[in-house]
């Protein structure tokens, strides 16, 4: 076995649209990824699309609210990648860590991401411009 507390993979890759519907042909028709489901993460105020990609996901973002983080990001930045998410075994132990060696994180506690998993933000300011979400499956996930 490896390092425990090091990430096991990537498990998606976030990527911010504004419109589902418009973008999701490209992926399952042009590029012929398996659309895993859709789904709103009332949490983040987005809808979600998760594309299977080999052992990891393309998760596609779209804001369901002016309020979305994702809604901000597409206004400020236009459409484009989002988010790594890192999976991870225990986000709680993770997350005290981080904090404990100085590492500024938007999410102190973990909530409920889409799929039943447990997600937190590190800040992109201690991850050289990267937003990096931790992400724990549930048991059985
Ligand atoms: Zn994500």
């Amino acid at each position: 076995m490896g390092n425990e507390r090091a990430p096991h993979k990537i498990e998606h890759i976030g990527i911010a649209v504004k419109s589902l519907e418009n973008v999701l042909p490209f992926y399952v028709e042009q590029l012929h990824l398996h659309l895993e489901g859709i789904e709103e993460v009332n949490s983040e105020q987005v809808k979600v699309a998760f594309l299977r990609i080999g052992e990891t996901r393309i998760e596609l973002l779209e804001p369901t609210s002016k309020h979305s983080p994702i809604y901000k990001f597409i206004e400020k930045r236009g459409e484009g990648i989002h988010h790594i998410a890192l999976g991870v075994n225990d986000i709680q132990d993770r997350l005290k860590e981080l904090k404990a060696s100085g590492i500024q994180l938007i999410n102190k506690t973990p909530k409920l991401g889409a799929g039943n998993t447990k997600i937190a933000f590190i800040h992109p300011k201690s991850a050289s411009g990267v937003l990096y979400e931790l992400c724990e499956k549930r048991e059985g996930n």
